[in-house]
């Protein structure tokens, strides 16, 4: 897999009140990566029911997930819970040049989690692991069918931070999973970007 050139990078948006600087050494245990594994499970079974994708419509290959400790040192931010890089992927077997595709890495920020379940206690770490991961998955589903640009401008970010934000309440509200609904509401709460995008 070869970075593409950097091509832009928004400048983070902090949902949570940080008072000092985060410390990005906080990863999760291993028990909270299995909570972490059922909540991914989940939120690509959500969203693929809601597009209506089958499993080999699915984006498989197409992204991958990491917690902070598979992350590469430009890959963790301080205040998104978490963000989106973009990669150029190439498929080995074929000639330089000719068959590239996008491959999305969603980089969860396991402090910055953390330090969001530490400051508010009524939120749990699979219903909003569930929410983070739906959401960002929302967002690859809309660039992988140009519903949406990567490199969109700021103005048009918004916009569509706005509108993922509604859609995954839409797909979130009906699954009864314990601790959703408060998850749902600090979210209504929160209504503003909370993650961060880079091309490379
Ligand atoms: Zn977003």
């Amino acid at each position: 897999m070869k970075k593409s050139v950097h091509l832009n990078e928004r400048q983070p948006v902090r949902s949570v009140p940080v008072e000092a600087k985060m410390d990005t050494s906080v990863t999760f245990n291993p028990e909270q990566i299995g909570i972490v594994n059922k909540a991914v499970a989940l939120a690509e079974e959500l969203v693929s029911n809601y597009y209506k994708m089958s499993a080999s419509q699915w984006l498989h290959r197409r992204y991958d997930i990491k917690t902070l400790i598979k992350l590469a040192p430009d890959e963790v931010v301080e205040g998104p819970f978490a963000q989106i890089v973009r990669y150029e992927g190439r498929h080995p077997d074929r000639a330089l040049g000719s068959s590239t595709y996008d491959l999305y890495k969603i980089c969860l920020q396991d402090h910055a989690i953390l330090a969001a379940l530490n400051q508010k206690p009524n939120l749990q770490l699979l219903p909003f692991v569930l929410y983070i991961v739906t959401h960002e998955l929302i967002h690859i589903v809309r660039f992988s069918r140009f519903l949406q640009y990567f490199d969109a401008a700021p103005d048009e970010r918004l916009a569509e931070e706005k509108r993922v934000h509604v859609k995954t309440h839409e797909i979130l509200e009906p699954c009864r999973v314990p601790g959703l609904g408060e998850v749902l509401e600090f979210y209504n709460e929160w209504r503003i970007p909370y993650d961060d995008m880079k091309g490379y």
